[in-house]
């Protein structure tokens, strides 16, 4: 396994489109292992392949360790090893099928430093997605899973969640972080 370099704003492959995965065979799974450990270094909850580089419609997810997320495995005081309490899911060429209500949430991104936001999202999805073998699958998801999902296919479609923002404070922001990126 590699950790990967995560690309930051204003990188501009971040803006561009994913493409579609068409091989399914071994290289697809150590970029998606790759992806993961990288995720779990930095930090992060999910990640899309284009932050890393690589315009493929793939995305990693581990929702164990977000704050707030239930440590119900951590009893009498003990810490759990974390490798133990991991639940890595990859999701390759998602699709969002069908959605419904609507949540408001804070959100930051590993590509994005320092700025987190609230964003408007859909409450519940259907995602349709291919496993690394290149079986489809259907999984509902709700919560902070529907969030982090729709997070990460808007990468794919070269969207950030700063792109999300109304239009006064997505202007704000952008220069905060032009600033940012400028005086790193
Ligand atoms: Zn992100």
């Amino acid at each position: 396994m590699a950790t990967l370099t995560v690309l930051k704003y204003p990188h501009p492959l971040l803006k561009q489109r994913a493409h579609p995965v068409t091989r399914f065979d071994a290289e697809l799974g150590r970029l998606a292992e790759d992806m993961l450990q990288t995720m779990y270094l930095e930090g992060g909850i999910g990640l899309a392949a284009i932050q890393v580089g690589q315009l493929r419609r793939l995305v990693v997810m581990d929702l164990r360790d977000a704050p707030g997320a239930p440590v119900a495995e951590e009893e009498d005081g003990e810490e759990v090893d974390r490798e133990l309490r991991r639940n890595p899911r990859v999701f390759v060429n998602p699709v969002i099928t069908a959605s419904s209500g609507e949540t408001v949430s804070e959100e930051g991104c590993l590509s994005v430093s320092e700025y987190t936001a609230e964003v408007r999202r859909a409450a519940k999805v259907a995602l349709s997605y291919q496993t690394p073998a290149g079986e489809a699958r259907q999984e509902e998801f709700e919560g902070l899973g529907a969030i982090c999902i729709q997070h990460e296919i808007d990468h794919l479609n070269g969207l950030l969640f700063i792109d999300r923002l109304p239009p006064l404070k997505r202007q704000m922001v952008r220069k905060r972080l032009a600033k940012l990126a400028r005086s790193a």
